[in-house]
């Protein structure tokens, strides 16, 4: 084991949370302070979508509508990620599982290679907001840095305070995408959090603070005693 397993408490982190929560975002810090990958299922479907792939592109028509992908398409990408070398100590799955199905595969998986546990970052935000935080989200093409409109905006309007790159929306933070995410949240992927309470592997993080105070708390969660 390294030593950067023995300072996690869980070889799989989940980022656990609706969309607008603040997942990528607390994905990332956690990722870059253990030096672990961080994993987005999103990231890597939009990714294939550019490429233009067969899977991308079939994947796309259902992203931009706020639909999920299939459980066989997204847990094969996961799958193929989680085996490689740079995952062998530990991992970050930021959106992934989004479903009951999802979730079984991730624990067959988990067991099969030995790894423990899960631990789910359940990170938590007043529903009020979730429209704000996604129609406000803007995203530099050039360094991937993520602002919001209303609680973390640019300096000057929609350029990027690193590189000056006018910022952009992710295709499906417009109002029926939106909605559509929401729903599949709610019916397909909220029953997520029960699943791993009874499991006693999830954590309750409060989202509705500043970035930095909840990567604070976050942190504290995933590092072991
Ligand atoms: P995200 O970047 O996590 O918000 O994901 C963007 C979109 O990718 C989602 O709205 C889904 O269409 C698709 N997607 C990402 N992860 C999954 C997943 N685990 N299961 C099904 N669809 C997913």
């Amino acid at each position: 084991m390294t030593a950067v397993a023995k300072r996690l408490k869980a070889q799989a982190l989940l980022f656990f949370g609706p969309p607008g929560a603040g997942k990528g975002t607390q994905a990332h810090a956690v990722a870059v302070e253990f030096g672990i990958p961080h994993i987005s299922t999103g990231e890597m479907l939009r990714e294939a979508a550019r490429k233009r792939t067969p899977l991308g592109l079939a994947a796309q028509v259902r992203m931009d509508r706020g639909e999920l992908v299939s459980d066989e398409v997204v847990s094969a990408i996961a799958a193929e990620r989680i085996a490689r070398p740079d995952c062998a100590s530990g991992f970050i799955l930021d959106g992934f599982p989004r479903t009951i199905g999802q979730a079984e595969f991730l624990d067959a998986l988990l067991d099969e290679q030995g790894r423990g546990k899960p631990l789910v970052l359940y990170i938590q935000v007043n529903s009020g907001s979730l429209l704000k935080r996604l129609g406000g989200r803007r995203i530099c093409p050039v360094c991937g840095r993520i602002y919001n409109m209303y609680f973390n905006p640019p300096q000057h309007d929609e350029v990027c305070d690193a590189d000056g790159a006018r910022l952009v929306r992710r295709a499906d933070d417009n109002d029926g995408a939106i909605l559509h995410r929401l729903e599949s949240y709610t019916t397909l992927t909220r029953p997520l959090i029960e699943y791993y309470r009874e499991r006693k592997v999830l954590v309750d993080v409060d989202g509705d603070r500043a970035p930095d105070e909840v990567t604070r708390d976050v942190i504290q969660w995933v590092t072991a005693a």
